[in-house]
């Protein structure tokens, strides 16, 4: 008998009655509910994976994991920032709902711009359920207040970093972690039972550091990371390939020895060298690419551990981004654009035996990412009701059950929720709409068939497509009560 019966279809099977609600403790015993390790690089775009021959970029172990996973080339992030990502990827809802419409910062502490206390986050679900779990690496998910933390990142007119105390952590009893800290080569963390003003430094390039602490809860040595015995998620959010570039170590610079910047640059929307755009990609691109060359090398200790382990079976692996990285593209310094390069980022899924590897073109969006996850670990009764993500755990395991014709994008300027930026990617067109104070409404249309690096804008020239993606755009935006609509 198939594991991966639907719930009602398993139960029948073997002679239980259902009726009304499900039980939620799921197709697995609890206590061979599947791991989780979830890694995510920061700023890593979707294109920067060596197996899809787009960025000329090394990236050896995950060319073999996405041999051995469920690769989504068309993933992205819905609103391309740190933040609102994250909080997406925790809540399951949009920003207008879990409220961080924008990245926490100093700016929009006073908007209340923070994960919420209250929302409850997949990993309080799996809490409840008798997970252990660890959150090693970026969070990003708090205000910073003042008196802010004494550390750079805090010392210019925004301040980034802050501490999290414990009952703020949403489920994670092992904690190793900062907000925001760009220094890669000496990060700053703060440890499990850390006050605030207990952060310390490490002379090591931070995901070399996270994945050495990864192996040790992998390998819960001293049996001091978890509670034997019982299943696990661990979440691993690297800060690189997040700037600054040249924060990363020698040996994987060296990796693109013999390298122009010229044989780097294989876009056809990168500026010529003389130009502002041009000459910041072509100074910042081997670095860009060694950082995920790193990130990479470091993934490929992780995914070692859990062999060594004998973990593979039973653990779910997640690779993905909180969103991608113009670099200059299209004039483009980094990321909270609707350029491909901002938006779609890398997403491939490891569950042996139950999820087949293959690439499939689903139109994955950040909030979906809760429930499916909940869902293959047969918690679907558990996922809370407000929660807006839709699973996607029929398609991962079959390759069947009804796809998603677009995806949202969104960009809110601070403390305007009814203004900035709405769109919609299919897999066609990106089509956006600009509606800012005392400005009328600006539409944007690229074909990314006939035009993959969206150099023009067709809106005038396709009115039809044009209407019908706004259609689109409105019913979204409708379904989740965004303010926009009515500005
Ligand atoms: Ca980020």
């Amino acid at each position: 008998m198939g594991l991966y019966l639907g719930r009602r279809e398993f139960l029948g099977a073997i002679g239980v009655t259902v009726v009304g609600g499900l039980p939620g403790s799921g197709v697995f015993a609890a206590a061979n509910r599947p791991n989780l390790v979830f890694v995510f690089p920061d700023q890593m775009r979707g294109q920067a994976l060596g197996f899809l021959n787009e960025d000329p970029v090394i990236t050896p172990n995950l060319d073999a994991f996405a041999g051995e996973s469920l690769v989504l080339p068309q993933a992205v992030s819905n609103y391309p920032v740190c933040s609102p990502y994250r909080a997406m990827l925790m809540t399951g809802k949009w920003p207008h709902a879990n409220n961080v419409l924008s990245n926490c910062t100093s700016n929009t502490e006073p908007f209340g711009c923070e994960l919420q206390k209250d929302d409850r986050c997949w990993s309080d679900v799996l809490k409840d359920k008798g997970y252990s779990l660890g959150y090693i690496g970026k969070w990003h998910l708090e205000a910073p207040r003042a008196p802010y933390i004494d550390c750079a990142n805090n010392r210019g007119k925004t301040k980034w970093n802050e501490w999290c105390p414990p009952d703020r952590r949403h489920g994670f009893d092992f904690w190793y972690s900062y907000n925001t800290y760009d220094y890669h080569l000496r990060p700053l963390y703060w440890s499990n039972d850390a006050g605030r003003d207990d952060f310390h430094y490490v002379d090591q390039w931070g995901p070399e550091h996270e994945a050495d602490l990864a192996i040790k809860y992998i390998k819960n040595e001293g049996a001091k990371y978890r509670r034997g015995g019982r299943p696990f998620a661990l979440v691993v959010s690297m800060n690189p390939p997040h700037t600054p570039y040249s924060m990363v170590p020698k040996k994987y610079v060296d990796m693109y020895a013999g390298k122009t910047s010229d044989d780097l640059c294989n876009r056809g929307n990168i500026g010529a060298a003389d130009t502002k755009w041009g000459a910041y990609y072509r100074k910042n691109v081997k670095n860009y690419f060694a950082m995920v060359t790193g990130v990479d090398d470091q993934f490929g200790r992780i995914l070692e551990a859990l062999k060594q382990n004998a973990l593979n079976k039973d653990t779910i692996v997640v690779f993905t981004s909180d969103h991608g990285n113009c670099l200059g593209c299209n004039g483009q310094m980094t990321k909270n654009v609707h350029y491909e390069e901002a938006m779609r980022v890398p997403f491939m899924i490891r569950f042996p035996g139950r999820i087949a590897a293959r690439s499939d073109d689903l139109l994955l969006s950040t909030p979906d990412i809760y429930p499916t996850l909940l869902d293959l670990m047969g918690l679907e009764s558990d996922i809370p009701q407000d929660m807006q993500g839709i699973s996607r755990a029929k398609l991962f395991l079959t390759g069947k059950g009804v796809r998603p014709d677009s995806q949202l994008y969104i960009w809110v300027p601070p403390g305007k929720p009814h203004l900035g930026r709405r769109g919609v990617r299919t897999h066609r067109y990106t089509f956006m709409i600009t509606k800012a104070e005392g400005k009328g409404p600006v539409r944007l249309l690229h074909d990314n068939v006939k035009d993959p690096y969206q150099l023009k804008n067709v809106a005038v020239e396709q009115p039809k497509v044009a209407a019908q993606l706004e259609k689109k755009l409105k019913k979204l935006l409708r379904d989740h009560n965004d303010p926009w609509l009515n500005s």
